[in-house]
């Protein structure tokens, strides 16, 4: 029987780390799983029920019937509410400021990691990315990714994305959300951030897009011969 090869890929936002796991999985011809999509579904959740996200116990309480789904495909992926496609909504400004909050509540990474491994089950290759994927999520994976760029890096490419989306050019603001995120996800009790001791950490500051992508598929594939 044919097992599941897991490619994880974790680090801070603005990495580039989104579209090179993506156009990763298409160049593998892997599964994909969004494992941040899954977080900002359930903030979606928590904020349309009125949820005060600063009370980490009512989170705890809501997250339990929180009907969430995401998509496989790297190159259309959907996240789903109760069946509703949310795909756009969860990347607004008012999941994105409440995100790292919720995902700091022990009840909802518990759920959520275990969906996470299940939906990485299956057979062939699945590219997994997060933020704990090869530390807590999938210890085992067979290829460990942590991608890096500087703060500044992260938070020019993430301006940049939102002039290009129409949204004010504010680079101080950017970097100031950039710099708050990565304190709250290195520093939460639960699953900080942080590169697994048997990751390959990969600087992408002065890298192109595409220049990642072909570096990670030789990784996979020289990793694959490797243990054929
Ligand atoms: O990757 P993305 O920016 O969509 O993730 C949104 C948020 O979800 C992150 O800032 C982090 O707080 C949380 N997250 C997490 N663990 C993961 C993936 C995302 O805590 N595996």
């Amino acid at each position: 029987m044919s097992r599941t090869t897991v490619i994880a890929i974790d680090g801070p936002a603005g990495t580039g780390k989104s579209t090179v796991a993506r156009g990763l999985a298409t160049s593998l011809g892997a599964r994909y799983l969004d494992t941040g999509a899954m977080y900002r579904i359930v903030t979606l959740s928590v904020l349309r029920r009125g949820v005060d996200v600063g009370d980490p116990a009512a989170i705890a309480a809501a997250v339990g019937d929180v009907d969430l789904a995401v998509g496989h495909d790297p190159g259309e992926d959907r996240s789903y509410l109760a069946g509703e496609d949310v795909s756009a909504e969860i990347r607004g400004d008012a999941v994105t400021k409440a995100v790292s909050a919720v995902s700091a509540v022990p009840e909802v990474r518990s759920r959520l990691v275990a969906l996470q491994r299940a939906l990485a089950d299956g057979p062939g290759r699945v590219v997994v990315e997060g933020r704990d994927i090869g530390t807590v999520v999938l210890p085992d994976a067979d290829v460990k990714i942590f991608l890096t760029a500087s703060a500044e890096e992260r938070a020019r490419r993430r301006n940049d994305q939102n002039v290009a989306a129409g949204l004010p050019d504010d680079y101080a603001a950017v970097l100031a959300d950039v710099q708050r995120r990565d304190h709250l996800d290195s520093t939460r009790a639960v699953s900080p951030l942080c590169a697994a001791d048997d990751a390959v950490v990969v600087d992408t500051s002065d890298m192109t897009q595409d220049e990642v992508i072909g570096h990670l598929t030789e990784l996979v594939e020289q990793k694959a011969g490797a243990t054929r």
